[in-house]
């Protein structure tokens, strides 16, 4: 039976592993199903999958979009999608030359605060051709002693509601599933149990409203899940005819206390939880 991690990050995005790395981790850890779900960019998959087929792994090609809308704020997995997609590379090149400009303004932002830093020493942290971003300006504050912790470094300057922070151009949740299911996808809401909902919405409001929009599935198993979580969205996911998905979202050091593999009970999925229409698009 396929053990299952179906969302992790590499240094593509804002992971501190290469793919090489995750991969080799992965299989250390008896992973045998990986996805690998970069933030808006699928770079580390050539890479992946090479040596994921080298250790016998099967491999699902993913992609995490960041999204902003109605219904909401929230972060879409891609999974099974052709990572050679050329409308979806064109809005993944589209997104990061829109992140690259705010990645300036938000430079510019925090030297108006005082902070001495500029996005070429930001950049250096990051390997080359990466999708830059707020925890690469956390890791140049702490390299630079500018703060002591990478923490601090968002409750300080970087959080969504902290005075260094800047908005990107992003998706809709139309959008992002529209993409998704044009490169052949399925579209899953991430870690459901992790997003802020208005005063008006409840759970199964947001996910009807998605489902309206087209998407398959919930990611109902997260490391970040209590068991109670994990049970109210398999239940709605029952409810309204959604498929369900499983990951940890490993960061590597940027998320020192999500494991690899950790996706329900500490453990990886067994793949007998998982949709036979998406173990089925995995190579
Ligand atoms: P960006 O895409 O540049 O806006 O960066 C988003 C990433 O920053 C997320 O994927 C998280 O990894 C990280 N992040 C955002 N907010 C926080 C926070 N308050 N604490 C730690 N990491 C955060
Ligand atoms: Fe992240
Ligand atoms: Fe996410
Ligand atoms: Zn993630």
């Amino acid at each position: 039976m396929l053990s299952a991690d179906l969302h992790a990050h590499t240094t593509a995005s804002d992971g501190t592993c290469t793919p090489e790395e995750l991969v080799r981790r992965a299989h250390a850890a008896g992973i045998t199903l990986l996805a690998v779900t970069d933030h808006d960019t699928t770079a580390a998959v050539p890479e992946a999958a090479r040596i994921a087929g080298e250790l016998g792994m099967r491999f699902l090609t993913g992609v995490e979009l960041s999204a902003e809308g109605a219904p909401g704020k929230c972060h879409l997995l891609g999974l099974g999608i052709a990572e050679d997609h050329a409308g979806l590379n064109e809005t993944l090149a589209f997104l990061s030359r829109e992140r690259r400009e705010r990645n300036e303004r938000m430079a510019a932002r925090l030297r108006k605060l005082g902070v001495a830093i500029t996005l070429e020493e930001v950049t250096q942290t990051a390997p080359p051709g990466a999708n830059v971003g707020r925890p690469h300006f956390a890791q140049t504050l702490l390299d630079k002693g500018i703060v002591k912790t990478l923490p601090e470094a968002f409750d300080r300057f970087l959080a969504d509601n902290a005075p260094g922070y800047m908005a990107k151009t992003v998706l809709s949740p139309q959008e992002a599933i529209a993409l998704i299911h044009a490169a052949g996808g399925l579209a899953f809401i991430a870690h459901p149990g992790l997003i802020r909902l208005a005063g008006h919405e409840t759970p199964e409001t947001r996910l009807t409203a998605l489902r309206a929009l087209g998407l398959d599935g919930v990611e109902a198993y997260y490391s970040k899940h209590s068991p109670a979580q994990t049970e109210q969205f398999l239940r709605l996911a029952r409810k309204l005819d959604l498929l369900v998905t499983g990951g940890s979202d490993f960061h590597g050091d940027n998320k020192p206390d999500t494991p690899l593999g950790a996706v329900i009970d500490g453990q990886p999925l067994p793949a007998e939880l998982l949709p036979e229409r998406l173990l089925a698009m995995a190579r």
